[in-house]
């Protein structure tokens, strides 16, 4: 019999539903002053998931009001000319943000094209730039999904200065930032990767999980603090999560589903950042 749930589920798509509406208000405020808020997307190949995820972006672009302009190269497009596309691209005053699906495929440098991001357009977090300016507290754009994770601890008032937050996983675009961020936030932080000891003992001491791997249920329900906040970025094939959904939610406080938690937020930051992009300049 699976155990009784005792955490409150964290609502990521009502969230993301309320800043994408806000992030249409501010789109429609500024066409109002002659300003169409663009993102450019950039895919390379045809990769039906990226394909997917791209036209997921666009259509959301849509809907708050955010002009996306689309370029599909092919698969057999070189560093060199992916990173001239991206240099046009930051060069364009119609452009304000610009989007690389990733992964790109294995014969381009991808570290080299994101650089050719203008860190001005880089609203989905994934230069050295973005990267630096998130570590030293100062504006800039963070990477989407770490940043959809901290407005869903904000918004169910978690409170995270001294808390011990234990990230699972150290990627550039996902786990590290996220860690950075909840530093950032005075959390006492613990990464866990592939070569981490005893990863559920350092779950155990969790105030705050961040799953962040890609395997599923790798967190045992049975190693969640009884009150502990569990974010479940994880994202694997049939709907599952980087948490044994069922046990952690009989021990956590609140809790991510998969889906409909952490997963919604990311392309609601996304076009929040568009918009950012596009107002800059603006208001001073
Ligand atoms: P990634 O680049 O593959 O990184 C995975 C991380 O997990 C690595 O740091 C790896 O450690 C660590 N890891 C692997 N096996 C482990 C184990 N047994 N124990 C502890 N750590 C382990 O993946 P990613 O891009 O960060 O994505 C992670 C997950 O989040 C995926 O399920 C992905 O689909 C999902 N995701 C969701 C969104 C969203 O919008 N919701 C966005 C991005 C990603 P090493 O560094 O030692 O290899």
């Amino acid at each position: 019999m699976p155990a009784t749930r005792t955490a409150q589920l964290m609502d990521g798509t009502g969230l993301a539903r309320r800043l994408v509406e806000e992030t249409a208000t501010r789109a429609a405020g500024l066409a109002g002053q002659g300003i169409e808020p663009c993102l450019a997307t950039v895919l390379v190949g045809e990769d039906p998931a990226s394909v997917t995820y791209v036209r997921m972006k666009q259509a959301r672009c849509a809907k708050a009001g955010i002009t996306s302009r689309s370029v599909v190269l092919p698969a057999t497009t070189t560093t060199a000319e992916l990173v001239d596309t991206l240099t046009g691209l930051s060069q364009d005053p119609q452009v304000h943000g610009i989007l690389l699906q990733h992964p790109v495929g294995p014969h381009i440098d991808e570290r080299a094209a994101f650089e050719a991001i203008a860190p001005e357009k880089d609203v989905d977090g994934v230069t050295t730039h973005s990267f630096s300016a998130m570590s030293f507290g100062l504006p800039g754009f963070v990477s989407c999904t770490p940043g959809g994770i901290m407005r869903l601890l904000d918004a169910y008032d978690v409170e995270l200065s001294g808390k011990h937050a234990v990230v699972v996983g150290r990627s550039a675009i996902l786990g590290k930032p996220a860690g950075m961020l909840l530093l950032a936030r005075d959390a006492t932080v613990t990464y866990c990767h592939s070569r981490t000891t005893d990863l559920p003992a350092i779950v155990r001491e969790a105030d705050v999980v961040v799953a962040a791997v890609g395997r599923p249920r790798l967190i045992r329900g049975e190693d969640i603090k009884p009150g502990a906040v569990v974010m479940d970025a994880g994202y694997n094939a049939g709907n599952v999560g980087d948490v044994d959904f069922d046990g952690a939610a009989a021990r956590a406080r609140l809790i991510t589903p998969v889906p409909g938690g952490v997963g919604p937020m990311t392309i609601a930051v996304l076009l929040a950042q568009t918009v950012d992009a596009a107002s800059r300049g603006l208001s001073g």
